[in-house]
């Protein structure tokens, strides 16, 4: 059986919950999938105090900013959560298929938000197969929500904020962080949280990078070399660490399966951190009745997120009638919140891929949903 539903978020991290909660403010009914068994994305993980700006609870830990915007939702009747809830098929009849335990549910939206997130990257390296290789994002999970020490030794590869902060959470929990390596010649992250590492004593090493991962049933340990300045390795600088882990935090992906599925336009765009949807300044896709907001639009932070997704919730509900003039005033004071957050330093990258995403003209909307527009 098709559920029609008004408006459907995929994915309840920052954006999501975001969308939701505007959305909904404005008398829309939401439905919200969520796959993890509870919502709040990135969040959840997130032991550090943020920064940006305090309309986005900068100053709070990451997990309490995901309680408060979740309790928010939960406490409004138009919106339904559904969690461990995995989208798997956005079809071009406007049709979203999900999984929910063993059971297989249809839902046909009129708006869609796609709030999906992001994806870690990953290293080609020999031995990158052994137990005891983590993505930082698994990393984080084990230890600041399953309470689980993941190793007694982790060499850190990659030093920007997430690298340089997982290695700080890693100290607090007790495992030796052997050191943090850095392809690039220069420290990625913000200079705060390089300092600390370097306080608590744990070297970055820039200019390296891992060569190859070794060990019988998992990792012992790890062989680092020196990189010239075109990354290629340099023969005779190799090092043997000795470990138990190696976490990758090399860089998130937007994770956009559901936009190529929906037939979105999409473009690759190296500040955005890959194929991310060409989207107005609504958020509105190049499928009509579909938004995209979040790291799914490219990897950004949880503050911009945050705005992105009430951009797309009010915008949503406006386009189906829900006090459209209000929506498009809180809109409006959201894309200023958003111009405000990126016109900071970190804005400059960001900007500049947004703005070769608007390249080749505007949207061009298909009209997916025949039955609403
Ligand atoms: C270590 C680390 C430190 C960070 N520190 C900061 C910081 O200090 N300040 C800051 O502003 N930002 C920080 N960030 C970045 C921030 O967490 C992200 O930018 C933000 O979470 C992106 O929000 P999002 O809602 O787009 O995606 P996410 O938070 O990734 O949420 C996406 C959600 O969608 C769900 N989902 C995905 N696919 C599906 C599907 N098919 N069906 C159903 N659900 C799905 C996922 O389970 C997830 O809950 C940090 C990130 C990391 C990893």
């Amino acid at each position: 059986m098709i559920r029609n539903v008004e408006v459907l978020v995929v994915g309840g991290g920052p954006a999501g919950l975001c969308a939701a909660q505007a959305a909904a403010s404005m008398g829309a009914k939401v439905t919200m999938l969520e796959r993890d068994y509870v919502p709040g994305g990135q969040l959840v993980k997130q032991t550090h105090k943020f920064f940006g700006s305090e309309k986005q609870h900068a100053g709070e830990r990451g997990f309490q900013i995901g309680r408060m915007l979740l309790d928010e939702i939960q406490a409004d009747p138009n919106i339904e959560i559904l969690p461990e809830t995995t989208a798997l098929g956005c079809y071009e009849d406007g049709v979203i298929t999900a999984l929910q335990g063993d059971k297989h549910l249809k839902f046909r939206p009129e708006r869609t938000i796609l709030a999906t997130g992001a994806a870690e990257k990953f290293l080609a390296f020999p031995g990158n197969d052994l137990p005891g290789v983590y993505g930082a994002g698994a990393v984080q999970t084990l230890m600041n929500v399953a309470g689980v020490k993941p190793a007694q030794r982790v060499l850190m590869v990659g030093s920007g904020n997430i690298g340089l902060i997982v290695s700080y959470q890693l100290k607090q929990a007790g495992v030796e962080v052997a050191g943090v390596v850095e392809a690039a010649p220069r420290i990625g992250g913000y200079l705060v949280h390089a300092a600390k590492i370097r306080r608590a004593g744990i070297p970055i090493l820039t200019g390296w990078t891992v060569k190859e991962a070794f060990g019988k049933e998992q990792v012992e340990g790890a062989v680092i070399c020196q990189l010239d300045d075109k990354f290629q390795q340099i023969p005779g600088t190799e090092k043997t660490i000795a470990c138990d882990a190696i976490c990758l935090a090399v860089g998130l992906t937007p994770l956009t399966e559901l936009c190529w599925q929906a037939g979105c336009e999409m473009k690759y765009i190296r500040e955005l951190s890959g194929h991310v949807p060409v989207v107005s300044d609504d958020l509105e896709t190049t499928k009509a009745g579909i938004y995209a907001a979040g790291d799914v639009t490219g990897i950004e932070e949880a503050s911009s997120a945050m705005v992105e997704g009430k951009i797309a919730g009010y915008s949503a509900a406006a386009s189906l009638g829900h006090s459209p003039e209000e929506a498009a005033r809180l809109r409006q004071e959201a894309m200023e919140e958003l111009r405000q957050l990126r016109s900071g330093p970190t804005g400059g990258k960001i900007n500049a891929g947004i703005e070769k995403v608007k390249q080749d003209g505007g949207v061009v909307h298909v009209n997916l949903y025949r039955y609403s527009h």
